[in-house]
């Protein structure tokens, strides 16, 4: 039943599990809810819209949480018509569930040996987002989870990663490097200006088989505003509104001048 909702929303994959068979990590964020949840509606939304310069494929688009926002009150609308009294709230990132776990147990995806969930189609250029709600699972059309195998191990994401990292050899992964606020070491700033990255890392992402051929999104949101080469110029444009619709806006307009001025963009 919810086939019609996701088309309308180009949103390919998507699950219904049992809250019961999810993973809770976060107890008060589910109490906050007010309600008894039973199941979870859990979907992938695709985001690569085009290579980039000097930004993670992500922070080129804007924020995915606002895409996340926009789907889960247009989910509530489409399920309050059939379910007047059903309750329901839609996270994305921050979530009372294990998002990635819930996902690859509803088979939407696997996991790579680079940490990241793995959609057939669309590999790993995809966020979670998901629903819980009060209706029971089966009212919702349970789907299927499917077996598609699992990540290849063929060990390029780990001999890439350019901290170490995934090679279990104690760094910080690069991405986060990228988005901590105040000083950077020697060490990191190089390795930055080394990657040329202003904000996050796709090293261990562009270097899987699964993601060779990336599929282009299909939703309009990915598109819309990119920014695949960012720089000073650009940034000292962007008034206050503009700047915290970005992805790269959490750790605030000093952390990235910083990371530009290091990179000299
Ligand atoms: S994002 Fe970059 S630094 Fe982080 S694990 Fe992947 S390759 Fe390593
Ligand atoms: S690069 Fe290889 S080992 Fe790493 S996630 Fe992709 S398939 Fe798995």
């Amino acid at each position: 039943m919810l086939h019609e909702f996701f088309e309308s929303e180009k949103i390919e994959c998507y699950a219904v599990l049992s809250y019961s068979d999810v993973r809770e990590i976060n107890t008060r964020l589910r109490e906050g809810c007010g309600f008894e949840p039973k199941s979870v509606i859990i979907y992938l939304l695709p985001y690569y819209a085009g290579a980039t310069e000097n930004l993670s494929v992500y922070a080129a688009s804007l924020d995915y949480h606002i895409v996340i926002r926009g789907i889960s009150e247009r989910l509530g609308g489409y399920l309050s018509d059939i379910f007047p009294k059903a309750s329901y709230r839609g996270f994305g990132d921050h979530s009372p569930i294990d998002e990635c776990s819930a996902a690859l147990s509803a088979g939407l995806g696997i996991r790579g040996d680079n940490g990241l969930i793995i959609n057939e189609k669309y590999g790993s250029y995809v966020f979670i987002g998901d629903m819980i709600t009060d209706i029971e699972p089966d009212r919702l059309g349970a789907v299927q989870p499917k077996d598609i195998g699992e990540c290849h191990h063929c060990g390029a994401c780990r001999a890439a990663c350019p901290t170490g990292i995934l090679r279990g050899e104690g760094c910080d992964c690069l991405s986060a490097i990228t988005q901590r606020k105040g000083e950077l070491t020697e060490n990191e700033a190089a390795l930055m200006k080394k990657i040329n990255t202003v904000w996050g890392c796709d090293i261990c992402q562009s270097i899987c088989p699964y993601n060779r051929e990336p599929q282009i999104t299909p939703i309009e949101f990915f598109h819309r505003e990119r920014i695949p080469c960012l720089s000073s110029d650009i940034l000292d444009t962007m008034g206050k509104e503009e700047f915290t619709s970005r992805a790269f806006a959490w750790r605030g307009r000093k952390t990235v001048e910083r990371n530009l001025k290091l990179l000299g963009y």
